[in-house]
């Protein structure tokens, strides 16, 4: 923040705050409103974010943990470009409007709580990640179910100790239990990584009382990751003693990790076995069917987002889902990328285009398909021997095939066209050209062989040759 930004936007604030405060009561209820959304002002409005005011660093903490969402929901409906809230301290009301006074305005700057460095970044329950789009497959239906039970409150799960590899849903499972539970409880979710920060700025600023308060106030707690939280022994103290006293009182627990609690590594062994004193459940990599469910799923929302139906070939859902295998994030961000691609240029990619559009996710290395392998099953596929279509010979039955297998390779591999021609026979680059020209021609003008060509790709990609 710079004092040009700041007095470049003064006074240009065209939102109608006291309208805003009045459809939060409607939402929250008049309570919330009469104890919250009342203290708030609205400072400053900017192109894509506005500062509040709130009197006290507590009613900003509370307000950032458990309305912030809402609040940024109503004001995004006046004003569509507003992506984030920060928060200005000002103890004095009179102080508030004091708008003509720059100078007082620059020099308070300091109070402002940043939302990058501070509140926002914990407690921020995704609406978009909940039980319901969840897929469920053999993989992760024990922590689903047990994260299930345990925002219902019926379960004597505590903690619940969720671990897996990255992208197979930890997080989207806590904010589900944080999302249901946020209803009617009071509840933090943090990454661990955030609760370090949290601490150290709260021993930095003497500021330790509220710092517990804060925590051990909480009826559910959801820490994210927690394997973040090695060494740093003064915080790994104060974690525990949170921790138990949240225990104590009968406060749910969930915490996740990328190991199980006994390979942590730099915690301490009693944190450790009180993880492991509750229910410690553990999410697999996704198998085919949760794969195929997941992207299914995830067209049909994005069909719904766009309201137009997104005809994702089955052979691509099937090629996304047979070779992104090891990761829930990349299997939806594939996805994410076949349909960017479609929105841009207004058609859905071939499966040569999603091959190179996902390139990096697939890892489809040179070793994966070669032109060894693409002569191979060519050749078993048109019945013809890999000398008669590397010779020079130019017998129809050769040439198209010979062709079909230049045009494959140029497709299918990452290969140069000086370097196809070494490969068959020493071709020139021009002839190499000209085969892919001819067989591009020929899949449009003839159906056969477009079906050909389909088959031969399916084939060669998934290693399918004893089909032939
Ligand atoms: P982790 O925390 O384990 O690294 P995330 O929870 O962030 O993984 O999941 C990565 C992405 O995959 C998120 O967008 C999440 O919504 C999605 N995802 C993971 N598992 C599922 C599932 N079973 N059903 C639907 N989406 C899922
Ligand atoms: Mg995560």
């Amino acid at each position: 923040m710079n004092k040009t930004i700041i007095n470049k936007n003064f006074d240009k604030i065209n939102l109608d705050w006291p309208l805003i405060q009045s459809e939060l009561k409607i939402k929250l209820g008049k309570e919330v409103y009469e104890s919250w959304i009342k203290k708030i002002n609205l400072f400053e409005e900017f192109n894509n974010y506005v500062l509040l005011a709130v009197p006290t660093r507590f009613i900003r903490d509370w307000i950032t943990s458990r309305y912030l969402d809402q609040i940024l929901q109503t004001i995004k409906k006046h004003k569509k470009e507003i992506i984030r809230i920060e928060f200005k301290i000002v103890a004095n009301k009179d102080d508030q409007f004091q708008k003509s006074n720059n100078q007082n305005k620059i020099n308070n700057i300091e109070n402002v709580s940043f939302i990058k460095d501070s509140h926002l970044q914990y407690n921020r329950i995704d609406p978009n990640k909940r039980f319901e789009n969840f897929q469920i497959g053999s993989s992760n239906k024990v922590a689903f179910e047990a994260s299930l039970k345990v925002s219902e409150n019926i379960s004597h799960y505590n903690p619940l100790y969720i671990y897996g590899g990255v992208g197979l849903g930890k997080t989207h499972l806590l904010n589900s239990i944080g999302y249901e539970m946020n209803k009617n409880q009071k509840v933090m979710f943090i990454s661990a990584e955030r609760f370090m920060y949290q601490f150290v700025k709260s021993i930095k600023s003497n500021d330790m009382v509220r710092f517990k308060e804060f925590f051990r106030n909480t009826d559910v707690l959801l820490i994210d990751d927690i394997q973040f939280m090695n060494g740093k022994e003064a915080m790994q103290e104060e974690f525990f003693h949170t921790f138990n006293a949240l225990l104590d009182k009968g406060s749910q627990i969930i915490v996740s990790a990328d190991r199980p609690p006994n390979k942590l590594s730099r915690i301490q062994e009693r944190i450790k076995s009180r993880f492991s004193g509750g229910l410690v459940i553990d999410i697999q990599k996704p198998e085919y069917d949760l794969r195929k469910k997941i992207l299914n799923h995830k067209i049909n929302e994005l069909t719904n987002l766009y309201s137009d139906k997104i005809n994702i070939s089955e052979e691509i859902q099937d090629f996304v889902s047979n070779k992104i295998t090891s990761n829930v994030r990349e299997l939806v961000g594939a996805i994410n990328r076949i349909i960017s691609f479609s929105r841009i240029y207004n058609k859905l990619p071939s499966l040569s285009e999603t091959k190179i559009i996902l390139k990096d996710l697939l890892n489809l290395n040179e070793n994966n398909v070669t032109i060894d392998t693409i002569q191979t099953i060519v050749c078993k596929f048109f019945k013809i021997s890999k000398n008669e279509m590397l010779s020079s010979r130019r017998s129809r039955y050769l040439v198209r095939p010979r062709q079909t297998a230049i045009y494959l390779t140029k497709i299918l591999t990452t290969k140069s066209l000086p370097e196809i021609g070494r490969e068959f026979s020493n071709r020139d680059h021009t002839t190499i050209i000209h085969s892919v020209k001819t067989i591009e021609k020929l899949k449009e003008k003839n159906p056969d062989m477009n079906e050909n060509i389909s088959k031969l790709k399916n084939i060669i990609l998934y290693n399918k040759e004893n089909e032939i």
